[in-house]
């Protein structure tokens, strides 16, 4: 027998990993009670559910099946726990985090065995991929907990933290959920998937080992319709962090609409796999069965959508089929096979549902010739060509072993193909030339981007989704912000501000007119423009009625669609100007030229810069104009009106100076290459002003917005719109390109109910009342639009702290992450 014979012929042996010290470990145990305040605690209902090992469909163990009752048992413990655990020393947590860090090494091979028996994945993978992941991720985060105090100045911990985490990667996914909380001095109620809670249990145990204190981890299993919807509206959690389904993270945004919880939402996707003809075909196919095959495919971030440039698809199909010939399909715990099994008898319903889907939509499919093992859940690898772009198995997250493939020309095709589904997770380029993959990379809609390279992730290097792959990142310094809050929040209270209420005024004083009065007091008025400068000598007045002006759309001022005109009354309740009355198709034509004006991102950040600074120039030579247009509409002193257009003009200038140096980071993972995380624009987006300050309200959000590249629609404050109406011709003077602002007067509410219900908008910032701030939210799990609003909270727009940088410009942004592996 030659070689060749020998190596064609060679057959892998069984090589299995011992499952006994695992189901010691769970007979000892059963059933495994809930983990809360550091005790284990029968389930108030006194039931157990099953847990399945999906490799043979046998029982491993009973699990608690927690409920309502038991949440608020356990929010009570974290609350408790918070008092101290968030006063305690950054290096003391950090060294509970280390603490908890190597304990997972130590019992790694217990961790890596129960997750394959619990999830059906296979051993290879939780052993050399999952568990050393997770460890990683709680060394990495010991250092932010130790850093905290240089690292995030003026931050604070949210609270109590609701985490609810899928099956797919059980221990991972807690992992990257309650590591960066604990850093930032949370606690935590975690609600493990109900097929995969094993290895959150004994993690409950190494929390134990350590000594961590009482109440800061506790971990609720059960059903979602028990433990996870109590815990998603429990009114003493402050922040939700979900991983799993878009519609269940669409439901969570509804519940929590308007409650003022934070939230994070890591959802599905249907990422591009995109292979140009200049790329290596071997690693290629390599790169696929990394992006596809494992996990058995149940993977958010899975390399689905296999795009292949038309001149080598025939090719690389047939070395795909070659390749999935020889995969193995077998029990998890055999330490050569490729993939496990399914993770329950549902999913492998879903996922052969959408195969005999596809073969109806008219796809082709192929799947190798051997068979799987019939004892269990499994699915073999399956592979679509003739895929139309429009189809179901094109579109929909399967979540299963199975890949479609188109083909595309050219690469802004690629492109267009690529982006070409609602879901925005990752992405992987193959191709040779760096040049193309590299220019390629900023035009996929995707938090991950992989260069030559698949389902890469490091601590230091966040994670998450651009549009219906939902928003927020786990990792990296951008994954601390989902669990801090600025501390100057905590204290501010609800806005009740009817007309002309007693804002706060720059030398510390408060208007002259209190909440009660819309009259001017004649003696007053006299005084207040008596101040006031005029430029030709004469005695300043209000100006007789003859401002009119328009809407401004697609760098236009045009008339509003509905024909109509509204008054602007000043402080005295006199009309001073009438502004158009906004509507629904004005937002739509608004948000169509914001579409249009995508060229400002495109263009380089200098040249933002100078259109910002070019504003500010203009608007510095008619300072008193806008002063005054300022008392006219706010009955506030000259003194304090020309300091609002100074520090609004101040405000120009210091997004101008961000443009090019808010840049992101390059991270060095454990690994030969690098990793980019750039801040980019999130698109389009809809940004509601407040009635304080209405110069300096109107530009604190513009400014930033579109120094990230933006484009916005704007509605300003309706009390007082004339500040930002003024600003057309600024807007006209300074280079600014048609679109990238639009501005739209008009009734506040029901303008911005039009943005937050808009499928194109791609972020909404509102700052309004409580009740406006929950329509916006509840709007925006239609297309899962990111949303920032005040929920009727004061910020002081004067205060460089509360009202500009750093939150602003992370607001603008999400970050890409582009990973670049180096070396041959
Ligand atoms: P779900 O989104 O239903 O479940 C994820 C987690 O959320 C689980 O802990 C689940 O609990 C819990 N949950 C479910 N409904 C609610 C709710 N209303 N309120 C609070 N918590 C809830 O995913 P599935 O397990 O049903 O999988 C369905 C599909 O979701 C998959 O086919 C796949 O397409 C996608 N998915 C995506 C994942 C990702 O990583 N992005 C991960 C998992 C699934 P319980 O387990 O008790 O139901």
């Amino acid at each position: 027998m030659s070689i060749l014979d020998i190596f064609e012929t060679m057959e892998y042996g069984p090589a299995p990993e011992a499952a006994a010290p695992a189901l010691a470990w769970l007979k000892e145990r059963q059933p495994l009670r809930l983990f809360i305040n550091n005790q284990w605690v029968a389930p108030s209902s006194g039931q157990y559910i099953e847990s399945v090992n999906p490799a043979d469909g046998k029982t491993l163990v009973q699990i608690a099946a927690g409920n309502s009752a038991d949440v608020d048992m356990a929010v009570e413990a974290a609350r408790t726990a918070f008092e101290t655990w968030s006063k305690t020393p950054g290096h003391v947590r950090a060294r509970y985090l280390y603490a908890i860090a190597r304990h997972i090494q130590k019992h790694s091979r217990l961790l890596a065995v129960l997750e394959s028996l619990d999830n059906g994945k296979s051993i290879r993978e939780t052993r050399d991929l999952d568990i050393p992941l997770v460890a990683r991720h709680f060394y990495y985060h010991a250092g932010w907990a130790q850093l905290m105090a240089s690292g995030l100045p003026g931050y604070e911990p949210v609270g109590v933290v609701g985490q609810i985490i899928p099956w797919n990667f059980p221990l991972l996914m807690l992992a990257w959920k309650i590591a960066p909380a604990l850093a930032m001095g949370n606690t935590v109620v975690l609600k493990p998937a109900r097929y995969t809670s094993l290895t959150a249990l004994k993690f409950a145990e190494i929390v134990q080992e350590i000594g961590l204190p009482p109440g800061v981890v506790n971990i609720v299993t059960g059903e979602a319709s028990q433990v996870g919807e109590a815990l998603v509206r429990h009114p003493d959690v402050n922040k939700i962090a979900f991983t799993g389904s878009t519609d269940v993270g669409r439901s969570i945004r509804r519940a929590t609409a308007g409650s003022g919880k934070k939230l994070s939402l890591e959802l599905g996707g249907k990422s591009p796999f995109i292979v140009f003809d200049d790329a290596d075909l071997d690693s290629v196919v390599e790169g696929v069965v990394d992006a596809i095959w494992f996990n058995q495919g149940e993977v958010c971030c899975a390399g689905s959508r296999l795009l292949m440039q038309e001149n080598i698809a025939e090719q690389l199909v047939s070395k795909l089929r070659v390749r999935m010939e020889r995969l193995r399909v077998g029990n998890p715990l055999d330490k050569a096979i490729d993939m496990g099994a399914i993770v329950s008898p549902g999913q492998l319903t879903d996922i052969q549902r959408l195969v005999e889907l596809g073969v109806a939509e008219g796809a082709e499919m192929w799947q190798p010739s051997w068979a799987c093992p019939t004892e269990g859940y499994f699915y073999p690898p399956t592979l679509f060509t003739n895929v139309s772009p429009a189809t179901s198995i094109a579109q929909v997250e399967i979540f299963g072993p199975v890949l479609v493939s188109m083909t595309f020309r050219t690469p802004a095709e690629a492109v267009a193909l690529a982006n070409n589904t609602r879901y925005g997770l990752a992405a992987s380029v193959w191709s040779e030339n760096i040049n193309l993959a590299l220019d390629i990379a900023p035009k996929l809609k995707a938090g991950s981007v992989w260069i030559n390279s698949t389902n890469l992730f490091d601590a230091s290097s966040g994670f998450g989704g651009y549009r219906e792959s939902g928003y927020g990142r786990e990792g990296g310094k951008e994954g601390l912000y989902e669990y801090v809050r600025p501390a100057w929040k905590i204290h501010t209270a609800p806005v009740s501000t009817p007309p002309f209420a007693q804002f706060p005024i720059a030398n510390g004083s408060t208007t002259l007119f209190n909440e009660n009065t819309s009259l001017l007091d004649r003696d007053v008025e006299d005084d207040i423009f008596a101040s006031m400068p005029t430029t030709n000598g004469a005695t300043a007045s209000f100006p007789s009625i003859d401002r009119t002006p328009k809407l401004f759309i697609k760098g236009k001022q045009v008339r509003p669609d509905s024909g109509y005109s509204r008054d602007v009354y000043g402080p005295k309740g006199q009309t001073i100007g009438q502004v158009g009355e906004g509507n629904r198709k004005d937002i739509r034509n608004a948000v169509e030229a914001a579409h249009a004006a995508s060229g400002w991102v495109s263009g380089t950040a200098h040249n933002r810069a100078q259109i910002l600074y070019y504003m500010a120039e203009n608007l510095a030579v008619r300072e008193e104009e806008f002063a005054r247009s300022i008392v006219q509409q706010t009955g506030r002193p000259y003194a304090d009106a020309l300091n609002e257009v100074q520090i609004a003009l101040s405000r120009l200038f210091s997004y101008a100076a961000w443009t090019d140096k808010y840049e992101g980071t390059v991270h060095k993972p454990p690994m030969r290459g690098v990793v980019l995380a750039l801040p980019e624009a999130i698109g389009v987006m809809g940004i509601v002003c407040p009635d304080e300050y209405p110069l300096l309200g109107f530009v604190s959000l513009f400014a930033p917005a579109i120094a990230m590249g933006n484009t916005i629609i704007i509605i300003p404050s309706e009390q007082s719109p004339l500040s930002a109406t003024d600003l057309y011709q600024v807007l006209e003077t300074s280079d600014l390109p048609a679109g990238v602002i639009n501005i739209v007067t008009g009734e506040r509410e029901p303008l911005c109910q039009v943005l937050a219900d808009h499928d194109d908008v791609d972020a909404v910032w509102y700052f309004g009342t409580a009740e406006g701030s929950k329509r916006v939210e509840l709007a925006s799990a239609g297309n899962m639009k990111r949303t920032w609003v005040n929920y009727g909270h004061t910020r002081d727009w004067l205060d460089t702290v509360q009202s500009e940088g750093q939150e602003f410009l992370r607001e603008a942004t999400q970050v890409k992450n582009i990973w670049v592996p180096y070396g041959e």
